[in-house]
């Protein structure tokens, strides 16, 4: 890679945001907003976040107008100032009746996001729900989608995204010299990999996930932060 600018990309829940029982409730950690505020007025650094939310709900709950938005796990991406990028029609599928009855019956939540359905289970023993999720991983194989594994999550994704592909195509597009990722979950690790080789990988521990080969792991938000502004030399 050439150019001279350090892109400096975060996941959001669990790594900017502590995840919460309902993913409604998830905010913006304090310290978080305090550093995205700071790092996107600075020059040579390029800031994005990227989710697996849809971008009008991760907007919505990060104020930092001078960032990146890779959301939908790829699928739509906004320039800073909210300028498209890029943008998928959203995704229309329906449960089949028998597994909607199962759902309902087990007490799981489904959330319908823009380019996918996702079946939540935190707060409930795995154990007791894994017949039903694995009903859903098949019906989401058969149904042609993207079966997408997070923390006490798994969606049915539209395919064509990937956070991997967005974070390597706007390491290209904006040229940067070093990439700088932190994230949580599985559908970071590729992310990970891609920073470990071209910068820093940063992984946020938690007690669901073993970190993969090449990260630095930390413990809580306060030294993730610490160590992102040593990379700016905030
Ligand atoms: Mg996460």
């Amino acid at each position: 890679m050439t150019g001279g600018s350090t892109l400096l990309a975060f996941d959001f829940d669990g790594t900017l945001a502590p995840i919460r029982d309902n993913p409604a409730d998830v905010q913006l950690d304090r310290a978080a907003a305090a550093l995205l505020a700071e790092t996107t007025q600075m020059e040579g650094i390029v800031v994005a976040i990227v989710s697996g939310r849809d971008a009008d709900d991760l907007t919505a709950r990060v104020n930092a107008p001078g960032a990146y938005f890779i959301a939908s796990h790829g699928l739509e991406i906004r320039a800073p100032g909210g300028v498209l990028v890029r943008d998928v029609p959203p995704l229309s599928v329906e449960l089949h009746s028998e597994l909607g009855r199962e759902i309902a019956a087990s007490g799981l939540r489904v959330e319908t996001k823009k380019h996918a359905l996702a079946l939540h289970w935190r707060g409930v023993p795995y154990e007791a729900i894994a017949p039903v999720v694995e009903m859903f991983r098949s019906w989401a194989t058969e149904s042609h989608l993207d079966v997408i594994e997070g923390r006490c999550v798994v969606e049915a994704r539209r395919p064509g995204g990937g956070k991997e592909e967005a974070l390597r195509w706007l390491a290209r597009a904006v040229g940067a010299a070093r990439v700088v990722y932190a994230g949580d979950d599985i559908t970071d690790f590729g992310p990970l990999k891609f920073a470990a080789e071209n910068g820093r990988a940063l992984f946020v521990a938690s007690g669901e996930r073993v970190p993969p080969p090449g990260v630095t792991v930390v413990g809580s938000f306060r030294e993730l932060f610490r160590l992102i502004r040593e990379e700016v030399k905030l």
